[in-house]
C-alpha cells in the first residue's frame, strides 16, 4: 500500500470523456489500496483562453487581478473530476491550494510555494477518500490567490507529494515518458525506462518540455521519486531517479536541442581587465540571460574577440546595448545570428567515458556541420550550429551514439 500523488495536465482532463477516464485511473489505483491524492491543470487551453479574455479588458492587468482569474480554470476540473469520481462510487473531495493551505511568496504569477499544511488531506486519506487538489496555485500570507507560473501543476504536485512523503510522484500526460530526443525531430527516438535527476534537468532546461524545469529541481531537493507517464496508454513510462548505477549501461541518455537561441559577436575589444564586465554587465543590468561565453585570446595586436548567446527573444535589445557597449570600448565592429541553435548531448556516463566530445564533433564534421561555439559541463557537450542543421545534427548524433531505437529496425518510423 503506498501514498500516491497523480498530476493530470490540460489535455488529461479536455472533456468530460476524458475526466472520466482518469476518474476511472484513479478508482483503480485506489480499489488496489492505495492511498491517492490528484493534482489537476486547467482544461487544455482554458489558461490560455481566460489569459485572452484577460487582455481584451486590459492590456496589462494588475498581476494580483490576474492570478483570480487564472486559478478558476483548475477549480473547474477539481470539481468535475471529483464529481466523476464520487459518480462511480469512489468517495473523493476537492480542494483549491487556498482550502489546503499551499503558502506562497507574494509574487503574483510566478509565486513560489513555501509551505504546504499536510492535515486536512491526511485526514481525508484517512477516511479512504481520494483527495483532488487544484495545481497551479496557492494563497499568500495576506489570503490572495497566487499562481506559480505556466506550467505549475507539475510543480504543485511534487510540493505536495514532497509534503506528504508521497512514495512516488506520477506525472500523467500526452507523452508516454522521457525520450532520447523530441520524436518528431528523430522518428527513431526511444523511450528511457529510467533517466536521472541531474539529466532529467539538462534536458528540461535545454529545451524537452517534458516537465517544468522548477517541478524537477523541486524533486530532485526533496528527493521525491518522480514517474512521467501517459495518461492515454497502458506503460511504466520513465522514472526520474536519484541512483545513476540504475540507469541503462549508456554513455549517452538523450539528445537535447533549443532553437530559441541568437548569438552576438563583438570584435576588436581591448583585450585589459574589466572587459567582460563592461560587455556583460549591462547585459544582465537589462535583466537578460546570458547562456555561452567565448572569448578569444589576443593575437598579436592587443585586442581580441566575444561572443556570447542569449534567448532568440532578447536579441534585439542584447544587440541595442552590445551596439552601445562597442562604442565605449572603441570595439571594430558587432555582428548579431539568430539563426542558431544549440544541440546538447546529455549523459551522466559521460564522467567516466573519454572520447564523447571527439565522436561528437567527427560525426557533425562528417555531416559538414560547422561547430559555431562548443561548450561542456559535467554530464552535457553542446554545441551551437546554424539552424538548418538541427535534423541533420540531431539524428546523426542519435545514430552514432547508438540512441536510435527499434522502431527503426521494425521499419515503422
Ligand atoms: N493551467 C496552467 C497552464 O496552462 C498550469 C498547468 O497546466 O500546469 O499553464
Ligand atoms: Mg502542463
Amino acid at each position: 500500500m503506498a501514498l500516491i500523488v497523480q498530476k493530470y495536465g490540460g489535455t488529461s482532463v479536455g472533456s468530460l470523456e476524458r475526466i472520466r477516464l482518469v476518474a476511472d485511473r484513479v478508482a483503480r489505483w485506489r480499489d488496489q489500496g492505495h492511498r491517492v491524492v490528484v493534482v489537476v491543470s486547467a482544461m487544455a487551453g482554458e489558461t490560455d483562453r481566460l489569459l485572452v479574455l484577460a487582455r481584451q479588458i486590459q492590456e496589462h492587468p494588475m498581476p494580483r487581478e490576474l492570478d483570480v482569474l487564472l486559478s478558476t480554470g483548475e477549480q473547474v476540473t477539481i470539481a468535475l473530476l471529483s464529481m466523476a469520481l464520487n459518480a462511480k462510487g469512489c468517495p473523493a473531495r476537492s480542494y483549491t491550494g487556498a482550502q489546503v493551505h499551499i503558502l506562497t511568496d507574494s509574487a503574483h504569477n510566478k509565486a513560489r510555494i513555501r509551505d504546504i499544511d499536510a492535515a486536512r488531506v491526511g485526514a481525508d486519506l484517512e477516511a479512504g477518500r481520494v483527495v483532488v487538489i487544484a495545481g497551479f496555485q496557492g494563497i499568500d500570507e495576506q489570503g490572495d490567490i497566487t499562481t506559480l507560473g505556466r506550467g505549475g501543476s507539475d510543480t504543485s504536485a511534487v510540493a505536495i507529494a514532497a509534503a506528504l512523503k508521497a512514495d512516488e510522484c506520477q506525472i500523467y500526460t500526452d507523452v508516454d515518458g522521457v525520450y532520447t530526443t523530441d520524436p518528431r525531430v528523430e522518428p527513431k527516438a526511444r523511450k528511457l525506462d529510467r533517466i536521472t535527476f541531474e539529466e532529467m534537468l539538462e534536458m528540461a532546461s535545454l529545451g524537452s518540455k517534458v516537465l517544468q524545469i522548477r517541478s524537477v529541481e523541486f524533486a530532485g531537493k526533496y528527493k521525491v521519486p518522480l514517474r512521467v507517464l501517459s495518461s492515454f496508454e497502458e506503460g511504466e513510462g520513465t522514472l526520474i531517479t536519484f541512483e545513476e548505477d540504475a540507469v541503462e549501461d549508456a554513455k549517452i541518455s538523450g539528445i537535447a536541442f533549443s532553437r530559441d537561441e541568437a548569438k552576438l559577436t563583438v570584435l576588436g575589444v581591448p583585450d585589459q581587465p574589466g572587459v567582460a564586465y563592461r560587455i556583460l554587465g549591462p547585459i544582465a543590468d537589462a535583466n537578460i540571460e546570458v547562456d555561452m561565453i567565448i572569448q578569444n585570446i589576443a593575437a598579436q595586436e592587443a585586442t581580441t574577440d566575444f561572443t556570447f548567446t542569449v534567448h532568440r527573444n532578447d536579441f534585439p535589445r542584447a544587440l541595442e546595448i552590445l551596439d552601445a557597449t562597442a562604442k565605449a570600448l572603441g570595439a571594430r565592429q558587432v555582428l548579431g545570428d539568430r539563426e542558431i541553435v544549440k544541440i546538447s548531448l546529455v549523459g551522466v556516463g559521460m564522467r567516466s567515458h573519454a572520447g564523447i566530445a571527439s565522436r561528437m564533433f567527427a560525426t557533425l564534421a562528417k555531416e559538414g556541420i560547422n561547430i559555431r561555439m562548443i561548450s561542456t559541463s559535467e554530464i552535457k557537450i553542446s554545441v551551437v550550429v546554424d539552424e538548418k542543421y538541427l535534423e541533420l545534427g540531431v539524428r546523426s548524433l542519435h545514430e552514432a551514439f547508438g540512441l536510435d531505437g527499434l522502431r527503426a529496425t521494425a521499419g515503422v518510423a
